[in-house]
């Protein structure tokens, strides 16, 4: 493994790598495009923090493909615990129900979460040498976000870009797909294994459910984020994922 140059070098990427289906499929596909990619995890006091866990073993997964290995650079994990508590609870980060509140808003949204990821990233991104900044968010099950929205990371990466004085590309190659053409996409970049690996290794269920064993997975198979993982897995298996 070499040493990554200080100034950007275009083809060098950072990935959001949170441990789940999108961000695993998302470092997939840079890993297919990049000859240099690192990956950045969050630790939020989410508590599905299992997902965390999953992150060693999707990238040693993701390492033993033969054309891959050789581009995983480093990972990078950064501790966001008391600042995201003190911003305030949410049913994401406490034992607050899972429900839409009364602003329209899921109780999972954490405010300024994925704003607050991608400005991390980008500082790291700055320090590395790195210009694509890959992400995993998505319009098309659009879950309520409003920082999922392609606006949004158009609108960052404009900013990102004034404020750091850098050329960043955040790219974000899931937005327009759901999530059985989240699958597909997986399966044509790394066939059956990948699946295999996302479906074994990848985490998806808020409640940190790890004891079910499902054909998609684990989790508790209720949850809002359970449901469209499953709903998504079955879709792709009938064949009916648009790519
Ligand atoms: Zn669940």
């Amino acid at each position: 493994m070499v040493d990554p140059p200080s100034s950007p070098v275009p083809d060098r990427a950072l990935v959001l790598f949170s441990g789940g289906q999108d961000s695993a499929t998302c470092l997939a596909w840079a890993l297919a495009r990049y000859p240099w990619v690192e990956t950045v995890g969050f630790a939020y006091g989410q508590r599905h923090a299992v997902e965390l866990e999953c992150r060693a073993p999707l990238r040693a997964g993701l390492a033993a493909f033969a054309d891959w290995g050789g581009k995983l650079g480093p990972d990078h994990v950064v501790d966001l615990g008391a600042s995201m508590d003190a911003i305030g609870a949410t049913a994401l980060t406490s034992e607050a129900e899972i429900a839409i509140g009364a602003d329209g808003l899921p109780t999972t949204f954490v405010p300024g979460r994925n704003l607050l990821f991608l400005t991390y990233a980008a500082a790291i991104a700055w320090r590395r040498g790195l210009r694509r900044i890959v992400a995993g968010m998505c319009e098309t099950d659009y879950s309520g976000y409003p920082d999922c929205r392609d606006d949004t990371i158009k609108a960052m990466q404009l900013a990102l870009n004034l404020g750091l004085q850098r050329n960043f590309v955040l790219e974000t190659p899931l937005m327009w797909r759901d999530k059985a053409a989240t699958w597909a996409m997986a399966e044509a970049l790394g066939g059956a294994a990948l699946v295999a690996l996302i479906e074994e290794e990848s985490h998806s269920c808020y409640r940190g459910d790890r004891s079910h064993r499902h054909p998609w997975g684990y989790g508790c198979g209720a949850c809002p984020a359970c449901d469209l993982r499953r709903a998504g897995w079955e879709r792709w298996r009938g064949g009916g994922a648009s790519r």
